[in-house]
């Protein structure tokens, strides 16, 4: 079994919607709540889709040793994954699942024995066309993104899986094959 799990790649690749297919899917797997200081966006709920932080709060938990890892992604917003919400998922016999852009990803890939990192990836303009669909950022902010995503794009090789995300449906069966195949390493084996 991965110590955890983090699925990685550009804003608008569609990790969040795999990921939300993959745990209805998969059982065993606990997707870690983030801290982040960036705005909440209508529907989201504090301790739900991130833990909102103001910068002071931030700054002060990584201060204190609070994060496995944290960034300060565009427009200045930070984002990190809090120890507490690892060990809050331990305790429940499950297997963390991070959602992470990609310089955090490759912090848990050589800093945490036993993780499994995999990227998602897309077309540049289909991850165009979905960030300005979902218009949750302003147009400038999306620019940032944009620019971003492509440089992301190239980094998917350091990761130890990738998985395009042109089809959703197609996408969908490849992770979930992929996690089960991780989950359950024993069924793999040859038997005696
Ligand atoms: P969004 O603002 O669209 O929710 O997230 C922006 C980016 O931050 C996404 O690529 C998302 O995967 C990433 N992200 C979310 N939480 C974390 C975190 O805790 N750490 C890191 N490194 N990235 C995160």
């Amino acid at each position: 079994m991965p110590a955890v799990l983090v699925v990685t790649g550009p804003s608008g690749a569609g990790k969040g919607t795999l990921i939300r297919e993959l745990v209805d899917r998969v059982p065993g797997i606990e997707v870690t709540v983030s801290a982040t200081t960036r705005d909440r966006r209508r529907g989201e709920q504090d301790g739900r889709e991130y833990w909102f932080l103001t910068d002071e709060d931030f700054l002060e938990r990584v201060a204190r040793g609070e994060f496995l890892e944290h960034v300060e992604y565009v427009s200045g917003h930070r984002y990190g994954t809090l120890r507490s919400e690892l060990e809050r998922i331990a305790a429940n016999g499950h297997v963390p699942l991070l959602e992470l852009e990609t310089e955090g990803a490759l912090r848990v890939k050589h800093g945490v024995p036993g993780a499994v990192t995999i990227f998602i990836s897309a077309r540049v303009d289909e991850l165009e066309r979905r960030l300005r669909e979902r218009a949750t950022e302003s147009a400038g902010e999306i620019g940032e993104r944009i620019e971003l995503a492509r440089q992301q794009l190239e980094q998917a090789g350091e990761f130890d899986h990738v998985i395009e995300n042109d089809d959703l449906d197609l996408a969908v069966a490849k992770l979930t094959d992929l996690v089960r195949s991780l989950m359950t390493p024993a069924a793999t084996m040859p038997r005696r």
